[in-house]
């Protein structure tokens, strides 16, 4: 079976955005392959964080993934800083990643922006992903559109590092290949369709959270920005906000976009707004209900704590690979 790896940071409560570019494809493939899923909470501190919301979201985020229906016999759920390793194979990428490259991500560019004091740990938060990915021999990656850029710089650290360091005929470290999903890959700003939705925004109205309940979930929808045309169509180069609560209409019903665009074309904003915000009240209730039952639960405790003694197992192995590479410590 070939392994996958993904994570989700603690930086807020995932969106809805998140189920539909991350979450959902996690629960399809639990089945087909060998899943280590985790709690991002290293990288969300590359911005800052306030303590008990980080520790509460790391919780929240964990009841989460098992409420959309992860099964934690099939996969290892973990939090990344129980896994020491994360951190010592970054700082073995970092000293073998030029700095140009990492300058060069959209990612970093985009959250520098908005820091008063950028510090280091943003720059090579790429780094501390490559180190995620490599260490669990991952062959894929279950990533939004948004994450591409980090993959592509993950698949050129291993050759690099494999060129220089691996002995003939050893695996040292295995190139992953993204796994972008074709419908709904990337979800907008409620408020702004030129976007990403993101879980960070400082405007609430931007997003739907999976934790929203069902009143806040119909005004944001109603208050989400659309445009001047009278009539409902999918066409995202030209009406982006239509065309991304369609999606999200889509992605929570199961029926297709042309049935949507039939049954709605002339039913003007009102109606179609919402039967939407229905739609994913309906979808999202029995979600919250596996929620709460799980979030102050001991089978919570206990999956995260066999989940990273797994998960360390695994990593471990890698780690000492990459130290032998290097020359590092005694063998
Ligand atoms: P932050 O604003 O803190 O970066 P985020 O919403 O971007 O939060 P991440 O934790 O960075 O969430 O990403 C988790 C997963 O969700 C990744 O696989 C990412 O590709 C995916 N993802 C993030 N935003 C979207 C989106 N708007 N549409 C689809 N997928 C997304
Ligand atoms: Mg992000």
């Amino acid at each position: 079976m070939e392994t996958i790896i993904s994570g989700i940071q603690p930086s807020g409560i995932p969106t809805i955005g998140n189920y539909i570019g991350a979450m959902q494809h996690f629960v399809n493939l639990q089945d087909e392959y060998d899943c280590y899923f985790f709690i991002a909470d290293l990288h969300s501190i590359t911005v800052p964080q306030k303590k008990a919301e980080l520790r509460k979201q790391i919780l929240d985020l964990a009841a989460l993934y098992l409420a959309v229906g992860l099964d934690p016999e099939k996969v290892k759920l973990f939090i990344q800083s129980e896994v020491p390793a994360h951190c010592e194979a970054a700082w073995m990428i970092q000293c073998a990643t030029p700095i140009g490259e990492l300058e060069r991500m959209t990612q970093y560019k985009d959250k520098a922006q908005k820091q008063d004091t950028v510090n280091a740990g943003l720059l090579n938060y790429p780094t501390l992903m490559v180190s995620d990915i490599i260490l669990y021999d991952a062959a894929k990656v279950p990533v939004g559109a948004d994450q591409k850029q980090h993959l592509e710089l993950t698949r050129n650290f291993v050759d690099r590092f494999n060129n220089k360091y691996a002995q003939k005929g050893q695996t040292l470290l295995v190139k992953p290949e993204p796994l972008i999903a074709k419908n709904g890959a990337r979800i907008m700003s409620l408020q702004d369709p030129t976007k990403k939705m993101s879980k960070s925004d400082s405007n609430p109205k931007g997003f739907i959270s999976m934790l929203d309940d069902a009143d806040t979930i119909r005004k944001k929808i109603r208050s989400a920005v659309t445009d001047s045309e009278a009539t409902i169509a999918y066409d995202p180069e030209n009406r982006p906000a239509v065309a991304n609560l369609l999606t999200i209409f889509s992605s929570v019903t199961g029926i297709s976009i042309e049935t949507l665009v039939a049954t709605y074309e002339e039913s003007g904003y009102g109606t179609f707004k919402n039967d939407l915000a229905e739609a994913i009240v309906d979808w999202i209730t029995p979600i919250h209900e596996r929620f709460h039952q799980l979030r102050e639960s001991e089978e919570l405790q206990e999956i995260l704590t066999v989940g990273a003694i797994e998960a360390n197992k695994k990593a471990n192995k890698t780690l000492r690979r990459m130290k032998n590479a290097l020359g590092l410590g005694r063998k």
